[in-house]
């Protein structure tokens, strides 16, 4: 199996002919399906009413729960939408069954959101973050992680793929050791969902998260949740609405019986659908395909910035992704990643305050972060290393 023929993809995305966007990490430009879905919704609740124009979407509302457990190899019953991927994280870490002394481990690529999560509820509900190390890499040191495990250790939570970089974390070795220790296993997949295949059974996750607008292409403001069917009943949703549950007497009330009890009842229905058509539009493409041009075009980023005299890449780990990082000697990441625009190449700045244990440690203070897509090209990155070399 192969990607259908560049140039025809680039023809659902318009944008491709006027700017370069390298910047899918932060938010990827919507194919032309996934645009119109959305706009086409908006328009319907303009003409007949946003109730009525729900009612005739159901279908399409029904088919974001069938594309994400294609997607996720997971079932439609274990799928959530959420509006983002930090609050569907929430969602499962604020429900854990965690108790007073209880440990949690994790890694210093975890997501600067998640972080300050942990840190919150350290210092409310008395838990103790133990960092698992990285091994010479850079990436998750699996084989260090045994013998951080007491009997007081209750949950795994890591990023597969951290926002600062193109590491990729070792998610199915954390996710065997996790298994066969019985530990809770929460895995951020906000970077890696679109981008890198995903499968919630060799992954063995109790729950994954991610977001609608970065590699899979969707719009602003969704994101996705999935919690395994088997954990379902050992999370409490920290919040309940009369869409996650049902008021059954005047005293009482119980939760839907799927992964619904984690959603709201009011919620982005244009933004839902369109997130269904951008999962529809990856899992046609397949994810495998994907992953392998976007992990291509990474390394010939990578391969031509490093022969630039001045740009240094910091990109760590054994399996690298679609993430590239890099600095110029004497010239700001933000200034850089400026400049990069005014000449139509759209790149993103990671910063300390996003990464403090990550780029804390290396001595970095910010960098530009340039993520290419597959519907990206070499050309784009000749002109990239060109403009990234004249500044
Ligand atoms: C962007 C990002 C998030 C947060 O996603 P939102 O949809 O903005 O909440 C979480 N984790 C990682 C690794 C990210 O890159």
């Amino acid at each position: 199996m192969q990607l259908p023929d560049i140039e025809r993809l680039r023809k659902d995305t318009p944008t491709c002919e006027s700017l370069i966007h390298f910047n899918n990490a932060g938010a990827s430009l919507m194919p032309k399906p996934v645009h119109e879905a959305l706009i086409n919704h908006l328009a319907l609740e303009a003409s007949i009413g946003g109730y009525e124009a729900e009612h005739q979407a159901l279908p399409e509302l029904d088919a974001f729960y069938t594309e994400f457990a294609t997607l996720l190899n997971a079932s439609p019953d274990e799928i959530a939408y959420v509006e983002n991927a930090t609050r569907a994280w929430d969602m499962a870490f604020y429900g854990m069954p965690l108790k007073d002394g209880d440990h949690i481990l994790t890694h210093e690529s975890e997501y600067v959101s998640n972080y300050l999560g942990f840190l919150q509820q350290a210092k409310r509900r008395n838990l103790v973050i133990d960092l698992i190390p990285s091994d010479e890499s850079g990436q998750i040191d699996v084989n260090a992680i045994p013998a951080l495990i007491t009997d007081k250790t209750r949950l795994i939570a890591i990023t597969h793929v951290p926002t600062q970089g193109g590491l990729v974390n070792p998610a199915i070795e954390v996710g065997e050791i996790a298994k066969a220790h019985d530990l809770i296993y929460l895995l951020d997949a906000c970077q890696s969902a679109g981008q890198i295949a995903l499968d919630v059974k060799k992954l063995q996750c109790d729950v994954l998260t991610g977001t609608g607008r970065k590699f899979l292409r969707g719009p602003r403001g969704t994101g996705f949740l999935y919690v395994n069917s088997a954990f379902l009943n050992k999370l409490d949703p920290p919040f309940v609405d009369l869409h996650s549950a049902t008021w059954t007497a005047d005293n009482s009330y119980e939760f839907a019986a799927n992964a619904r009890r984690f959603e709201n009842w009011e919620s982005y229905v244009a933004g839902r659908i369109g997130l269904m058509e951008a999962v529809r539009y990856a899992n046609t493409l397949g994810l495998a395909n994907i992953e392998s041009r976007v992990a291509n075009l990474a390394k010939t980023v990578r391969s031509t910035l490093s022969n630039i005299k001045d740009v240094d890449v910091h990109d760590l780990g054994v399996k690298q992704c679609g993430i590239v990082t890099l600095t110029k000697t004497g010239i700001d990441a933000n200034d850089l990643c400026t400049h990069l625009r005014t000449q139509g190449i759209n790149t993103s700045v990671s910063t300390l305050t996003s990464a403090r244990l990550d780029l804390g440690k290396r001595n970095l203070e910010n960098l530009v972060r340039a993520s290419v897509h597959y519907f990206n090209t070499e050309a784009e990155i000749d002109r990239f290393a060109q403009v990234v070399e004249s500044a």
